[in-house]
């Protein structure tokens, strides 16, 4: 299946709701702020963000479904801790017809090999297919179903292969998480990822995720040094 990243829920009233814990913070009434118009929630969460008192964005979360992504990409999005994952099991679920990712990249490539050349995602393909072949033939000679099968076959699945995965981030984490995933530095499906999520967060959060974009972007400059790739204009652009 093609890669779907779907926003399932988040945090009701989140704008207001991350306003009323910093006004709490400075001894003002919490509730009042749900009278108060956009405007002054505007201005407030800018000079929250500004000040750097982050910890009241911590009270909105965003739960997103992630499904026809890669484990490469899973992989990496758990590396991120402040966060809470459901992924489809290889222990529980059998891969005997796994799907899997092609990166673009292969298209129009030739690969040299003894036999001679092929195109890249033919070779791809005729790998895939039989990592398939040898998953069906270990799982029968493990039994041929359930866990005790499908938990060592799965050994030999590529980091290619087709995943779902739920993540419940909050909003700091967000900011974080875009500001490392959305750097032209970061690996493209991850990338591509983290652009989508950004774009399904401002439609229901605008305020909170106003000029949230890749760390130069946050920053105002690339703290990359010598491996920045110097499309800061260009970055701007795309998130401001
Ligand atoms: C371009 C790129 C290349 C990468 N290459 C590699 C690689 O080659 N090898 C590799 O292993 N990883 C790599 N990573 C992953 C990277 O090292 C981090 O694991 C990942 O980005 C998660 O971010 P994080 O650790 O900052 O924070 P998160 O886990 O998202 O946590 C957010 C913040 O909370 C704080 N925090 C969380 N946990 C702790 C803790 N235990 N102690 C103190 N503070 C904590 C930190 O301030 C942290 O920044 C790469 C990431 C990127 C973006």
């Amino acid at each position: 299946m093609h890669r779907t990243i779907k926003l399932i829920t988040c945090t009701a009233d989140s704008e207001k709701l991350v306003c009323a814990a910093a006004k709490l913070c400075y001894a003002s009434d919490p509730s009042t702020i749900f009278q108060n118009n956009g405007d002054e929630v505007t201005k407030f969460l800018a000079r929250l963000r500004n000040m750097g008192h982050l910890s009241p964005f911590e009270h909105a979360s965003y739960t997103f479904l992630l499904e026809g992504v890669s484990r490469a990409l899973t992989h990496q999005l758990v590396r991120h801790r402040v966060a809470s994952y459901s992924q489809r099991s290889q222990r529980y679920v059998s891969h005997d017809t796994f799907d899997y990712i092609i990166p673009a990249s292969f298209e129009g490539k030739t690969v040299h090999t003894d036999e001679g050349e092929t195109d890249a995602v033919t070779y791809y393909r005729t790998f895939m297919e039989h990592t398939a072949e040898v998953y069906k033939n270990l799982r029968d000679a493990l039994g041929g179903s359930g866990e005790s099968a499908n938990e060592d076959a799965r050994y030999v699945l590529p980091n290619a292969t087709e995943t779902k995965i739920m993540v419940t981030m909050n909003a700091r984490e967000l900011f974080h998480f875009f500001s490392e995933r959305l750097c032209s530095r970061a690996q493209w499906e991850i990338r591509e990822t983290a652009d989508r999520m950004l774009m399904l967060v401002r439609e229901v959060t605008p305020v909170i995720f106003k000029g949230i974009g890749p760390k130069c972007v946050q920053l105002g400059y690339c703290p990359e040094g010598k491996m920045s790739c110097g499309k800061i204009k260009e970055m701007k652009q795309r998130y401001m």
